[in-house]
């Protein structure tokens, strides 16, 4: 039997034909540093509308993907509602990747057209002579672009050449609208496009997730280029959140004064953005309490981390789970319903319970799906209508088990669907056949007041297989060293998982979006780079 139910596509020209009629007043507010810059949904529209017009004339058809090299600010949310709205392909670019990354997925991706903010032209100009399908490159923002060599066009001299009427077309919902590489660690990055109906059900469903609300002001610290900035610019604009985008101004300075003077209701970014404004203002005291909550995910946030913006600054920070892969919205570690006040941490510092529209299993070794009891272990597997389903012009059949994404995550479902990772797949600890969790001895470790950062690491080991090796940055001008960091941690975990080999490093490596880069911590371990320690034979069971 039919439904009687209407076939209406949903498209981002929904998003932005309703946003701009009935949220025309909401703000768009962009950092400069000292000051700030506001627009309104309505001139984002009208603007938008500007764009397509001239990238059109510029010879942009459907289909064809136009780069983003650019902070957060409004002009990038224009090029994120004109490019996928024509009917072309967002293809927003990660300013942290190195140059060859950099040039690799530009080509992968075939960018015809690459609209670039000034202050990045120099990452561009150095990859220029590699770059075999960008035909121009249109330069938002004052400033030399004389590198890029000749036809460098200006942003706002397009714009004000253009009609903001621009004549949207109907696009099937499926039509590619947006695209982000992986930032995987290992081999090249991948690339993963997002449909408009992706994104509409992305954006409903986070909107729901995360109880966002018109009289919202969101402060988007994930960057615009990490996946989609975790999707809020769509749903705010859906939903008429006002958006406020720090630029490049993401040190705990800057970022807190901005967050004084525009007052967020909700804020979203990596845990690296989170402990940097803690330590920032435990010596610089600032009035943050409008945030009532702050998304953290791209990796495990430390309990620590919660408890003292909650204790000390009465700040709530929400833990999500996602990847580039799923749009990013997988898991959200809201408590159940009639948790004791003392036993909501407990809650919150889960990966997160799986979000309405995505399936999720665990499955072991032998792909056996495993029961959701809050112990068996295994590497989750998702899916759902905004969980890719292939990568661009890459199979990597690895990547998928049965119409399933492996995520490459590690660990466990309870019964109530709450996630606990313990670890990525590459990253497992087996000593002696056991499993030893590297995010669980980090959390502990970033739990004692004198370490500021903390990663572990397998290390090969003759008698165990592997053990863990802990690297951790002390707090300037502390004498803790190894000794008092294994006595810390040995009372609260099993024996056999404190680490006997220690290393106290400067800083952790990080990859383009802020997680431990744990690649070039094995590789500096295996060339005698990391200064370790040994302290004693591992303890048994
Ligand atoms: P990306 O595609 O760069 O966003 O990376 C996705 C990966 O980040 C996931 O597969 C996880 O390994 C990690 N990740 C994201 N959120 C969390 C979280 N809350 N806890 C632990 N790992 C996370």
């Amino acid at each position: 039997m039919q439904s009687t139910m209407m076939d209406g596509d949903l498209t981002i020209t929904d998003i932005l034909r309703r946003g701009a009629r009935v949220y025309p007043d909401s703000r768009v507010v962009s950092c400069e540093g000292e000051g700030s810059r506001t627009g309104t949904f309505a001139q984002v529209a009208d603007r938008a509308g500007r764009l397509a017009g001239a990238l059109k004339r510029l010879g942009i058809q459907p289909g064809d993907r136009v780069g983003t090299l650019s902070w957060n600010h409004q002009e990038h949310l224009e090029a994120y509602f004109a490019i996928p709205c024509m009917g072309a392909v967002l293809h927003t670019l990660n300013l942290r990747l190195d140059p060859e990354q950099l040039a690799y997925v530009i080509n992968h991706a075939e960018d015809r057209i690459v609209l670039v903010d000034a202050s990045l032209v120099p990452m561009l100009a150095a990859i220029r002579p590699k770059l075999t399908t960008v035909e121009r490159f249109i330069l938002v923002g004052r400033g030399d672009a004389s590198a890029l060599g000749e036809g460098v066009l200006d942003y706002e001299e397009l714009l004000t050449g253009e009609s903001p009427d621009y004549p949207w077309p109907e696009i099937p919902e499926k039509t590619a609208a947006a695209m982000c590489y992986t930032t995987g660690t290992t081999g090249a990055p991948k690339g993963v496009v997002y449909s408009h109906r992706s994104i509409c059900l992305h954006s409903l469903a986070e909107w729901g997730a995360f109880s966002l609300k018109e009289a919202d002001r969101a402060l988007v610290i994930v960057p615009m280029f990490h996946v989609n900035a975790w999707g809020i610019p769509y749903t705010a604009y859906m939903l008429g959140a006002d958006l406020l985008m720090p630029g490049r101004f993401l040190q705990p300075e800057p970022l807190c004064r901005f967050i004084q003077a525009e007052k967020p209701t909700f804020a979203a970014g990596v845990p690296t953005i989170w402990q940097g404004v803690l330590q920032w203002i435990e010596a610089h005291p600032a009035d943050l309490s409008s945030m009532q909550t702050i998304i953290c995910g791209g990796s495990a946030v430390p309990r620590s981390l919660m408890e003292r913006f909650e204790k000390d600054h009465g700040l709530r920070i929400i833990q999500a789970w996602g990847m580039t892969e799923t749009s990013p919205i997988g898991a959200v570690a809201i408590p159940p319903r009639g948790i004791p006040a003392e036993e909501e941490m407990d809650w919150r510092s889960k990966t997160g319970r799986v979000v309405a529209g995505v399936q999720l299993r665990i499955v072991d070794d032998s792909g056996t799906e495993q029961p959701w009891d809050g112990e068996s272990v295994g590497e989750i597997e998702v899916r759902g209508p905004w969980i890719t389903g292939a990568y661009f012009k890459d199979p990597a059949p690895d990547k998928f088990h049965d119409g399933w994404l492996r995520t490459g995550d590690v660990g466990c479902v309870d019964n109530r669907g709450f996630i606990q990772i313990t670890d990525r797949s590459k990253d497992v600890i087996k000593s002696g056949g056991e499993w030893i969790s590297s995010v669980a001895l980090e959390t502990l470790l970033i739990a004692h007041p004198d370490v500021l950062d903390a990663a572990v690491i397998a290390v090969p080991d003759a008698r165990w297989d592997e053990r863990p090796l802990a690297s951790v940055v002390l707090k300037p001008g502390s004498s803790t060293g190894p000794e008092e960091l294994r006595a810390f941690i040995a009372g609260q975990v099993a024996k056999f998982w404190v680490p006997e080999r220690w290393a106290v490093v400067a800083e952790i490596p990080k990859t383009s979006v802020g997680k431990y880069d744990k690649k070039v911590l094995r590789a500096m371990y295996a060339d005698g780079k990391l200064p370790a320690v040994e302290l004693g034979a591992a303890q048994r069971r």
